[in-house]
């Protein structure tokens, strides 16, 4: 029997904090009575700011962020038009899969895992794209697989320099509500994001923001859509209410992580996500292991995706933390299965848990034959969040 807390450090979903656990639990009530709108409509301003933007209308769809990766699609495209995207990451190379399996064509930058999107790459390929025939730019803004985050204001730049208008979509899944997205700003067409990464809720619903210019392009897009059509649940939401049954527990949960937001200040909590995120990354350096991210410039502020020393496979470091310890870190997905492990830094999170984490990853990685020193990674760490200097180690 597992005894204590268990220590969720998996990249989503997160840790969901008390008070919107409390928050859900309401009665059932009539979502077609005009006092629902009075739920609805604080979500939906609340995650305004959240996203970025003051131009884009927000749908919520019960799924996942998967079900928004296929709205942005369904709802704006038409069947054989082209899309740019790079594959760099487990949650880069499934939208492709989908967008082809959707009958778009589809243009991808591999790039290896553990890079951004290649923002230049992008300009080059939109430049030698004379007819206009990219459609659109897909970005995973925060590839959840590596660990790795791109300069989605740098992609937006390429297709102003390239005079392209095609629309850009970006999947904010793990990174939307911890660090700073700035749809309007960025010229961002399409936004997604989930509940249960950074705004610290269950799975449940996807949540998308289309801008003006992608609200325009369902007005031509002849792609079958039915259950996640946007126009349709945008006019429900006008009207105060979902197209069918919602999940009205999430939108007390959503509404209750907004106020959460609100409360503690965007700015602090993307300050703080940051300097968590740099405990880890000083933590995973003391122990002498690798980042996925191929550098620091580019590291995550969300997820550290850790590669295990040559030998040791990083599923036996999941399975001791989780049954020694009962504590749970991600996974190496893809090519990455065995070779690397993550911690999910994002959502209800304080410096004592960073600690927690590198300190049972490195329980784990000893016990599973690593050669780390005990304390080293969580010592780095401290010293982070302490804000001093490392002293050097003593040497006798
Ligand atoms: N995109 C990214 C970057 C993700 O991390 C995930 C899930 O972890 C998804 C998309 C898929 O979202 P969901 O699992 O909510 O369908």
């Amino acid at each position: 029997m597992m005894t204590g807390t268990a220590h969720l450090f998996i990249p989503g979903p997160t840790n969901v904090p008390a008070d919107i656990q409390r928050a859900m639990i309401v009665p059932m009530q009539d979502h077609r009575a005009p006092e629902f709108a009075e739920i609805l409509q604080p979500v939906l301003a609340g995650l305004k700011p959240v996203f970025g933007t003051s131009e884009a209308q927000i749908a919520l769809l019960p799924g996942s962020g998967t079900a928004a990766w296929e709205a942005a699609i369904t709802n704006t495209l038409s069947p054989g038009d082209k899309v740019l995207m790079a594959r760099h990451g487990q949650f880069s190379a499934l939208w492709a899969d989908m967008a082809l399996a959707m009958g778009l064509k589809v243009e991808i930058i591999d790039v290896a895992w553990g890079a951004p999107c290649p923002v230049r790459e992008v300009e080059r390929r939109l430049g030698a794209d004379r007819h206009g025939e990219i459609k659109a730019v897909f970005v995973t803004h925060n590839e959840t697989a590596t660990g790795v985050t791109s300069d989605v204001a740098g992609i937006r730049h390429a297709l102003d320099a390239s005079f392209h208008d095609a629309l850009l979509f970006v999947d904010g899944v793990s990174s939307i509500g911890s660090i700073p997205f700035e749809m309007d700003a960025w010229g961002v067409d399409m936004a997604i994001a989930g509940s249960q990464k950074g705004l610290m809720c269950p799975a449940g619903l996807g949540i998308i923001a289309a801008s003006p210019r992608a609200l325009a392009a369902m007005d031509t897009s002849t792609m079958a859509r039915s259950f996640l059509d946007l126009r349709a649940m945008l006019a429900a939401h006008q009207a105060g209410s979902f197209c069918f049954t919602p999940p009205a527990q999430l939108l007390h949960g959503l509404r209750a992580a907004l106020t959460r937001l609100q409360t503690e200040g965007l700015a602090n909590v993307f300050a703080r996500h940051q300097r968590l995120a740099e405990g880890i990354r000083a933590g995973v350096a003391a122990m002498g292991l690798k980042m996925v991210a191929e550098h620091q410039i580019f590291a995550s502020d969300t997820v550290t995706a850790i590669r295990t020393p040559q030998g040791i496979d990083a599923r036996d470091v999941i399975a001791i933390a989780r049954n020694r310890y009962n504590t749970h870190f991600g996974g190496g997905l893809g090519p990455l299965a065995g070779k690397a492990f993550r911690i999910g830094h994002l959502g209800d999170l304080n410096e004592g848990m960073c600690l927690t984490a590198l300190g049972i990853a490195e329980l784990s990685l000893k016990a599973a034959g690593a050669p780390v020193v005990l304390g080293a990674g969580v010592t780095a760490a401290q010293h982070v969040y302490a804000g001093v200097a490392q002293a050097p180690a003593l040497s006798i």
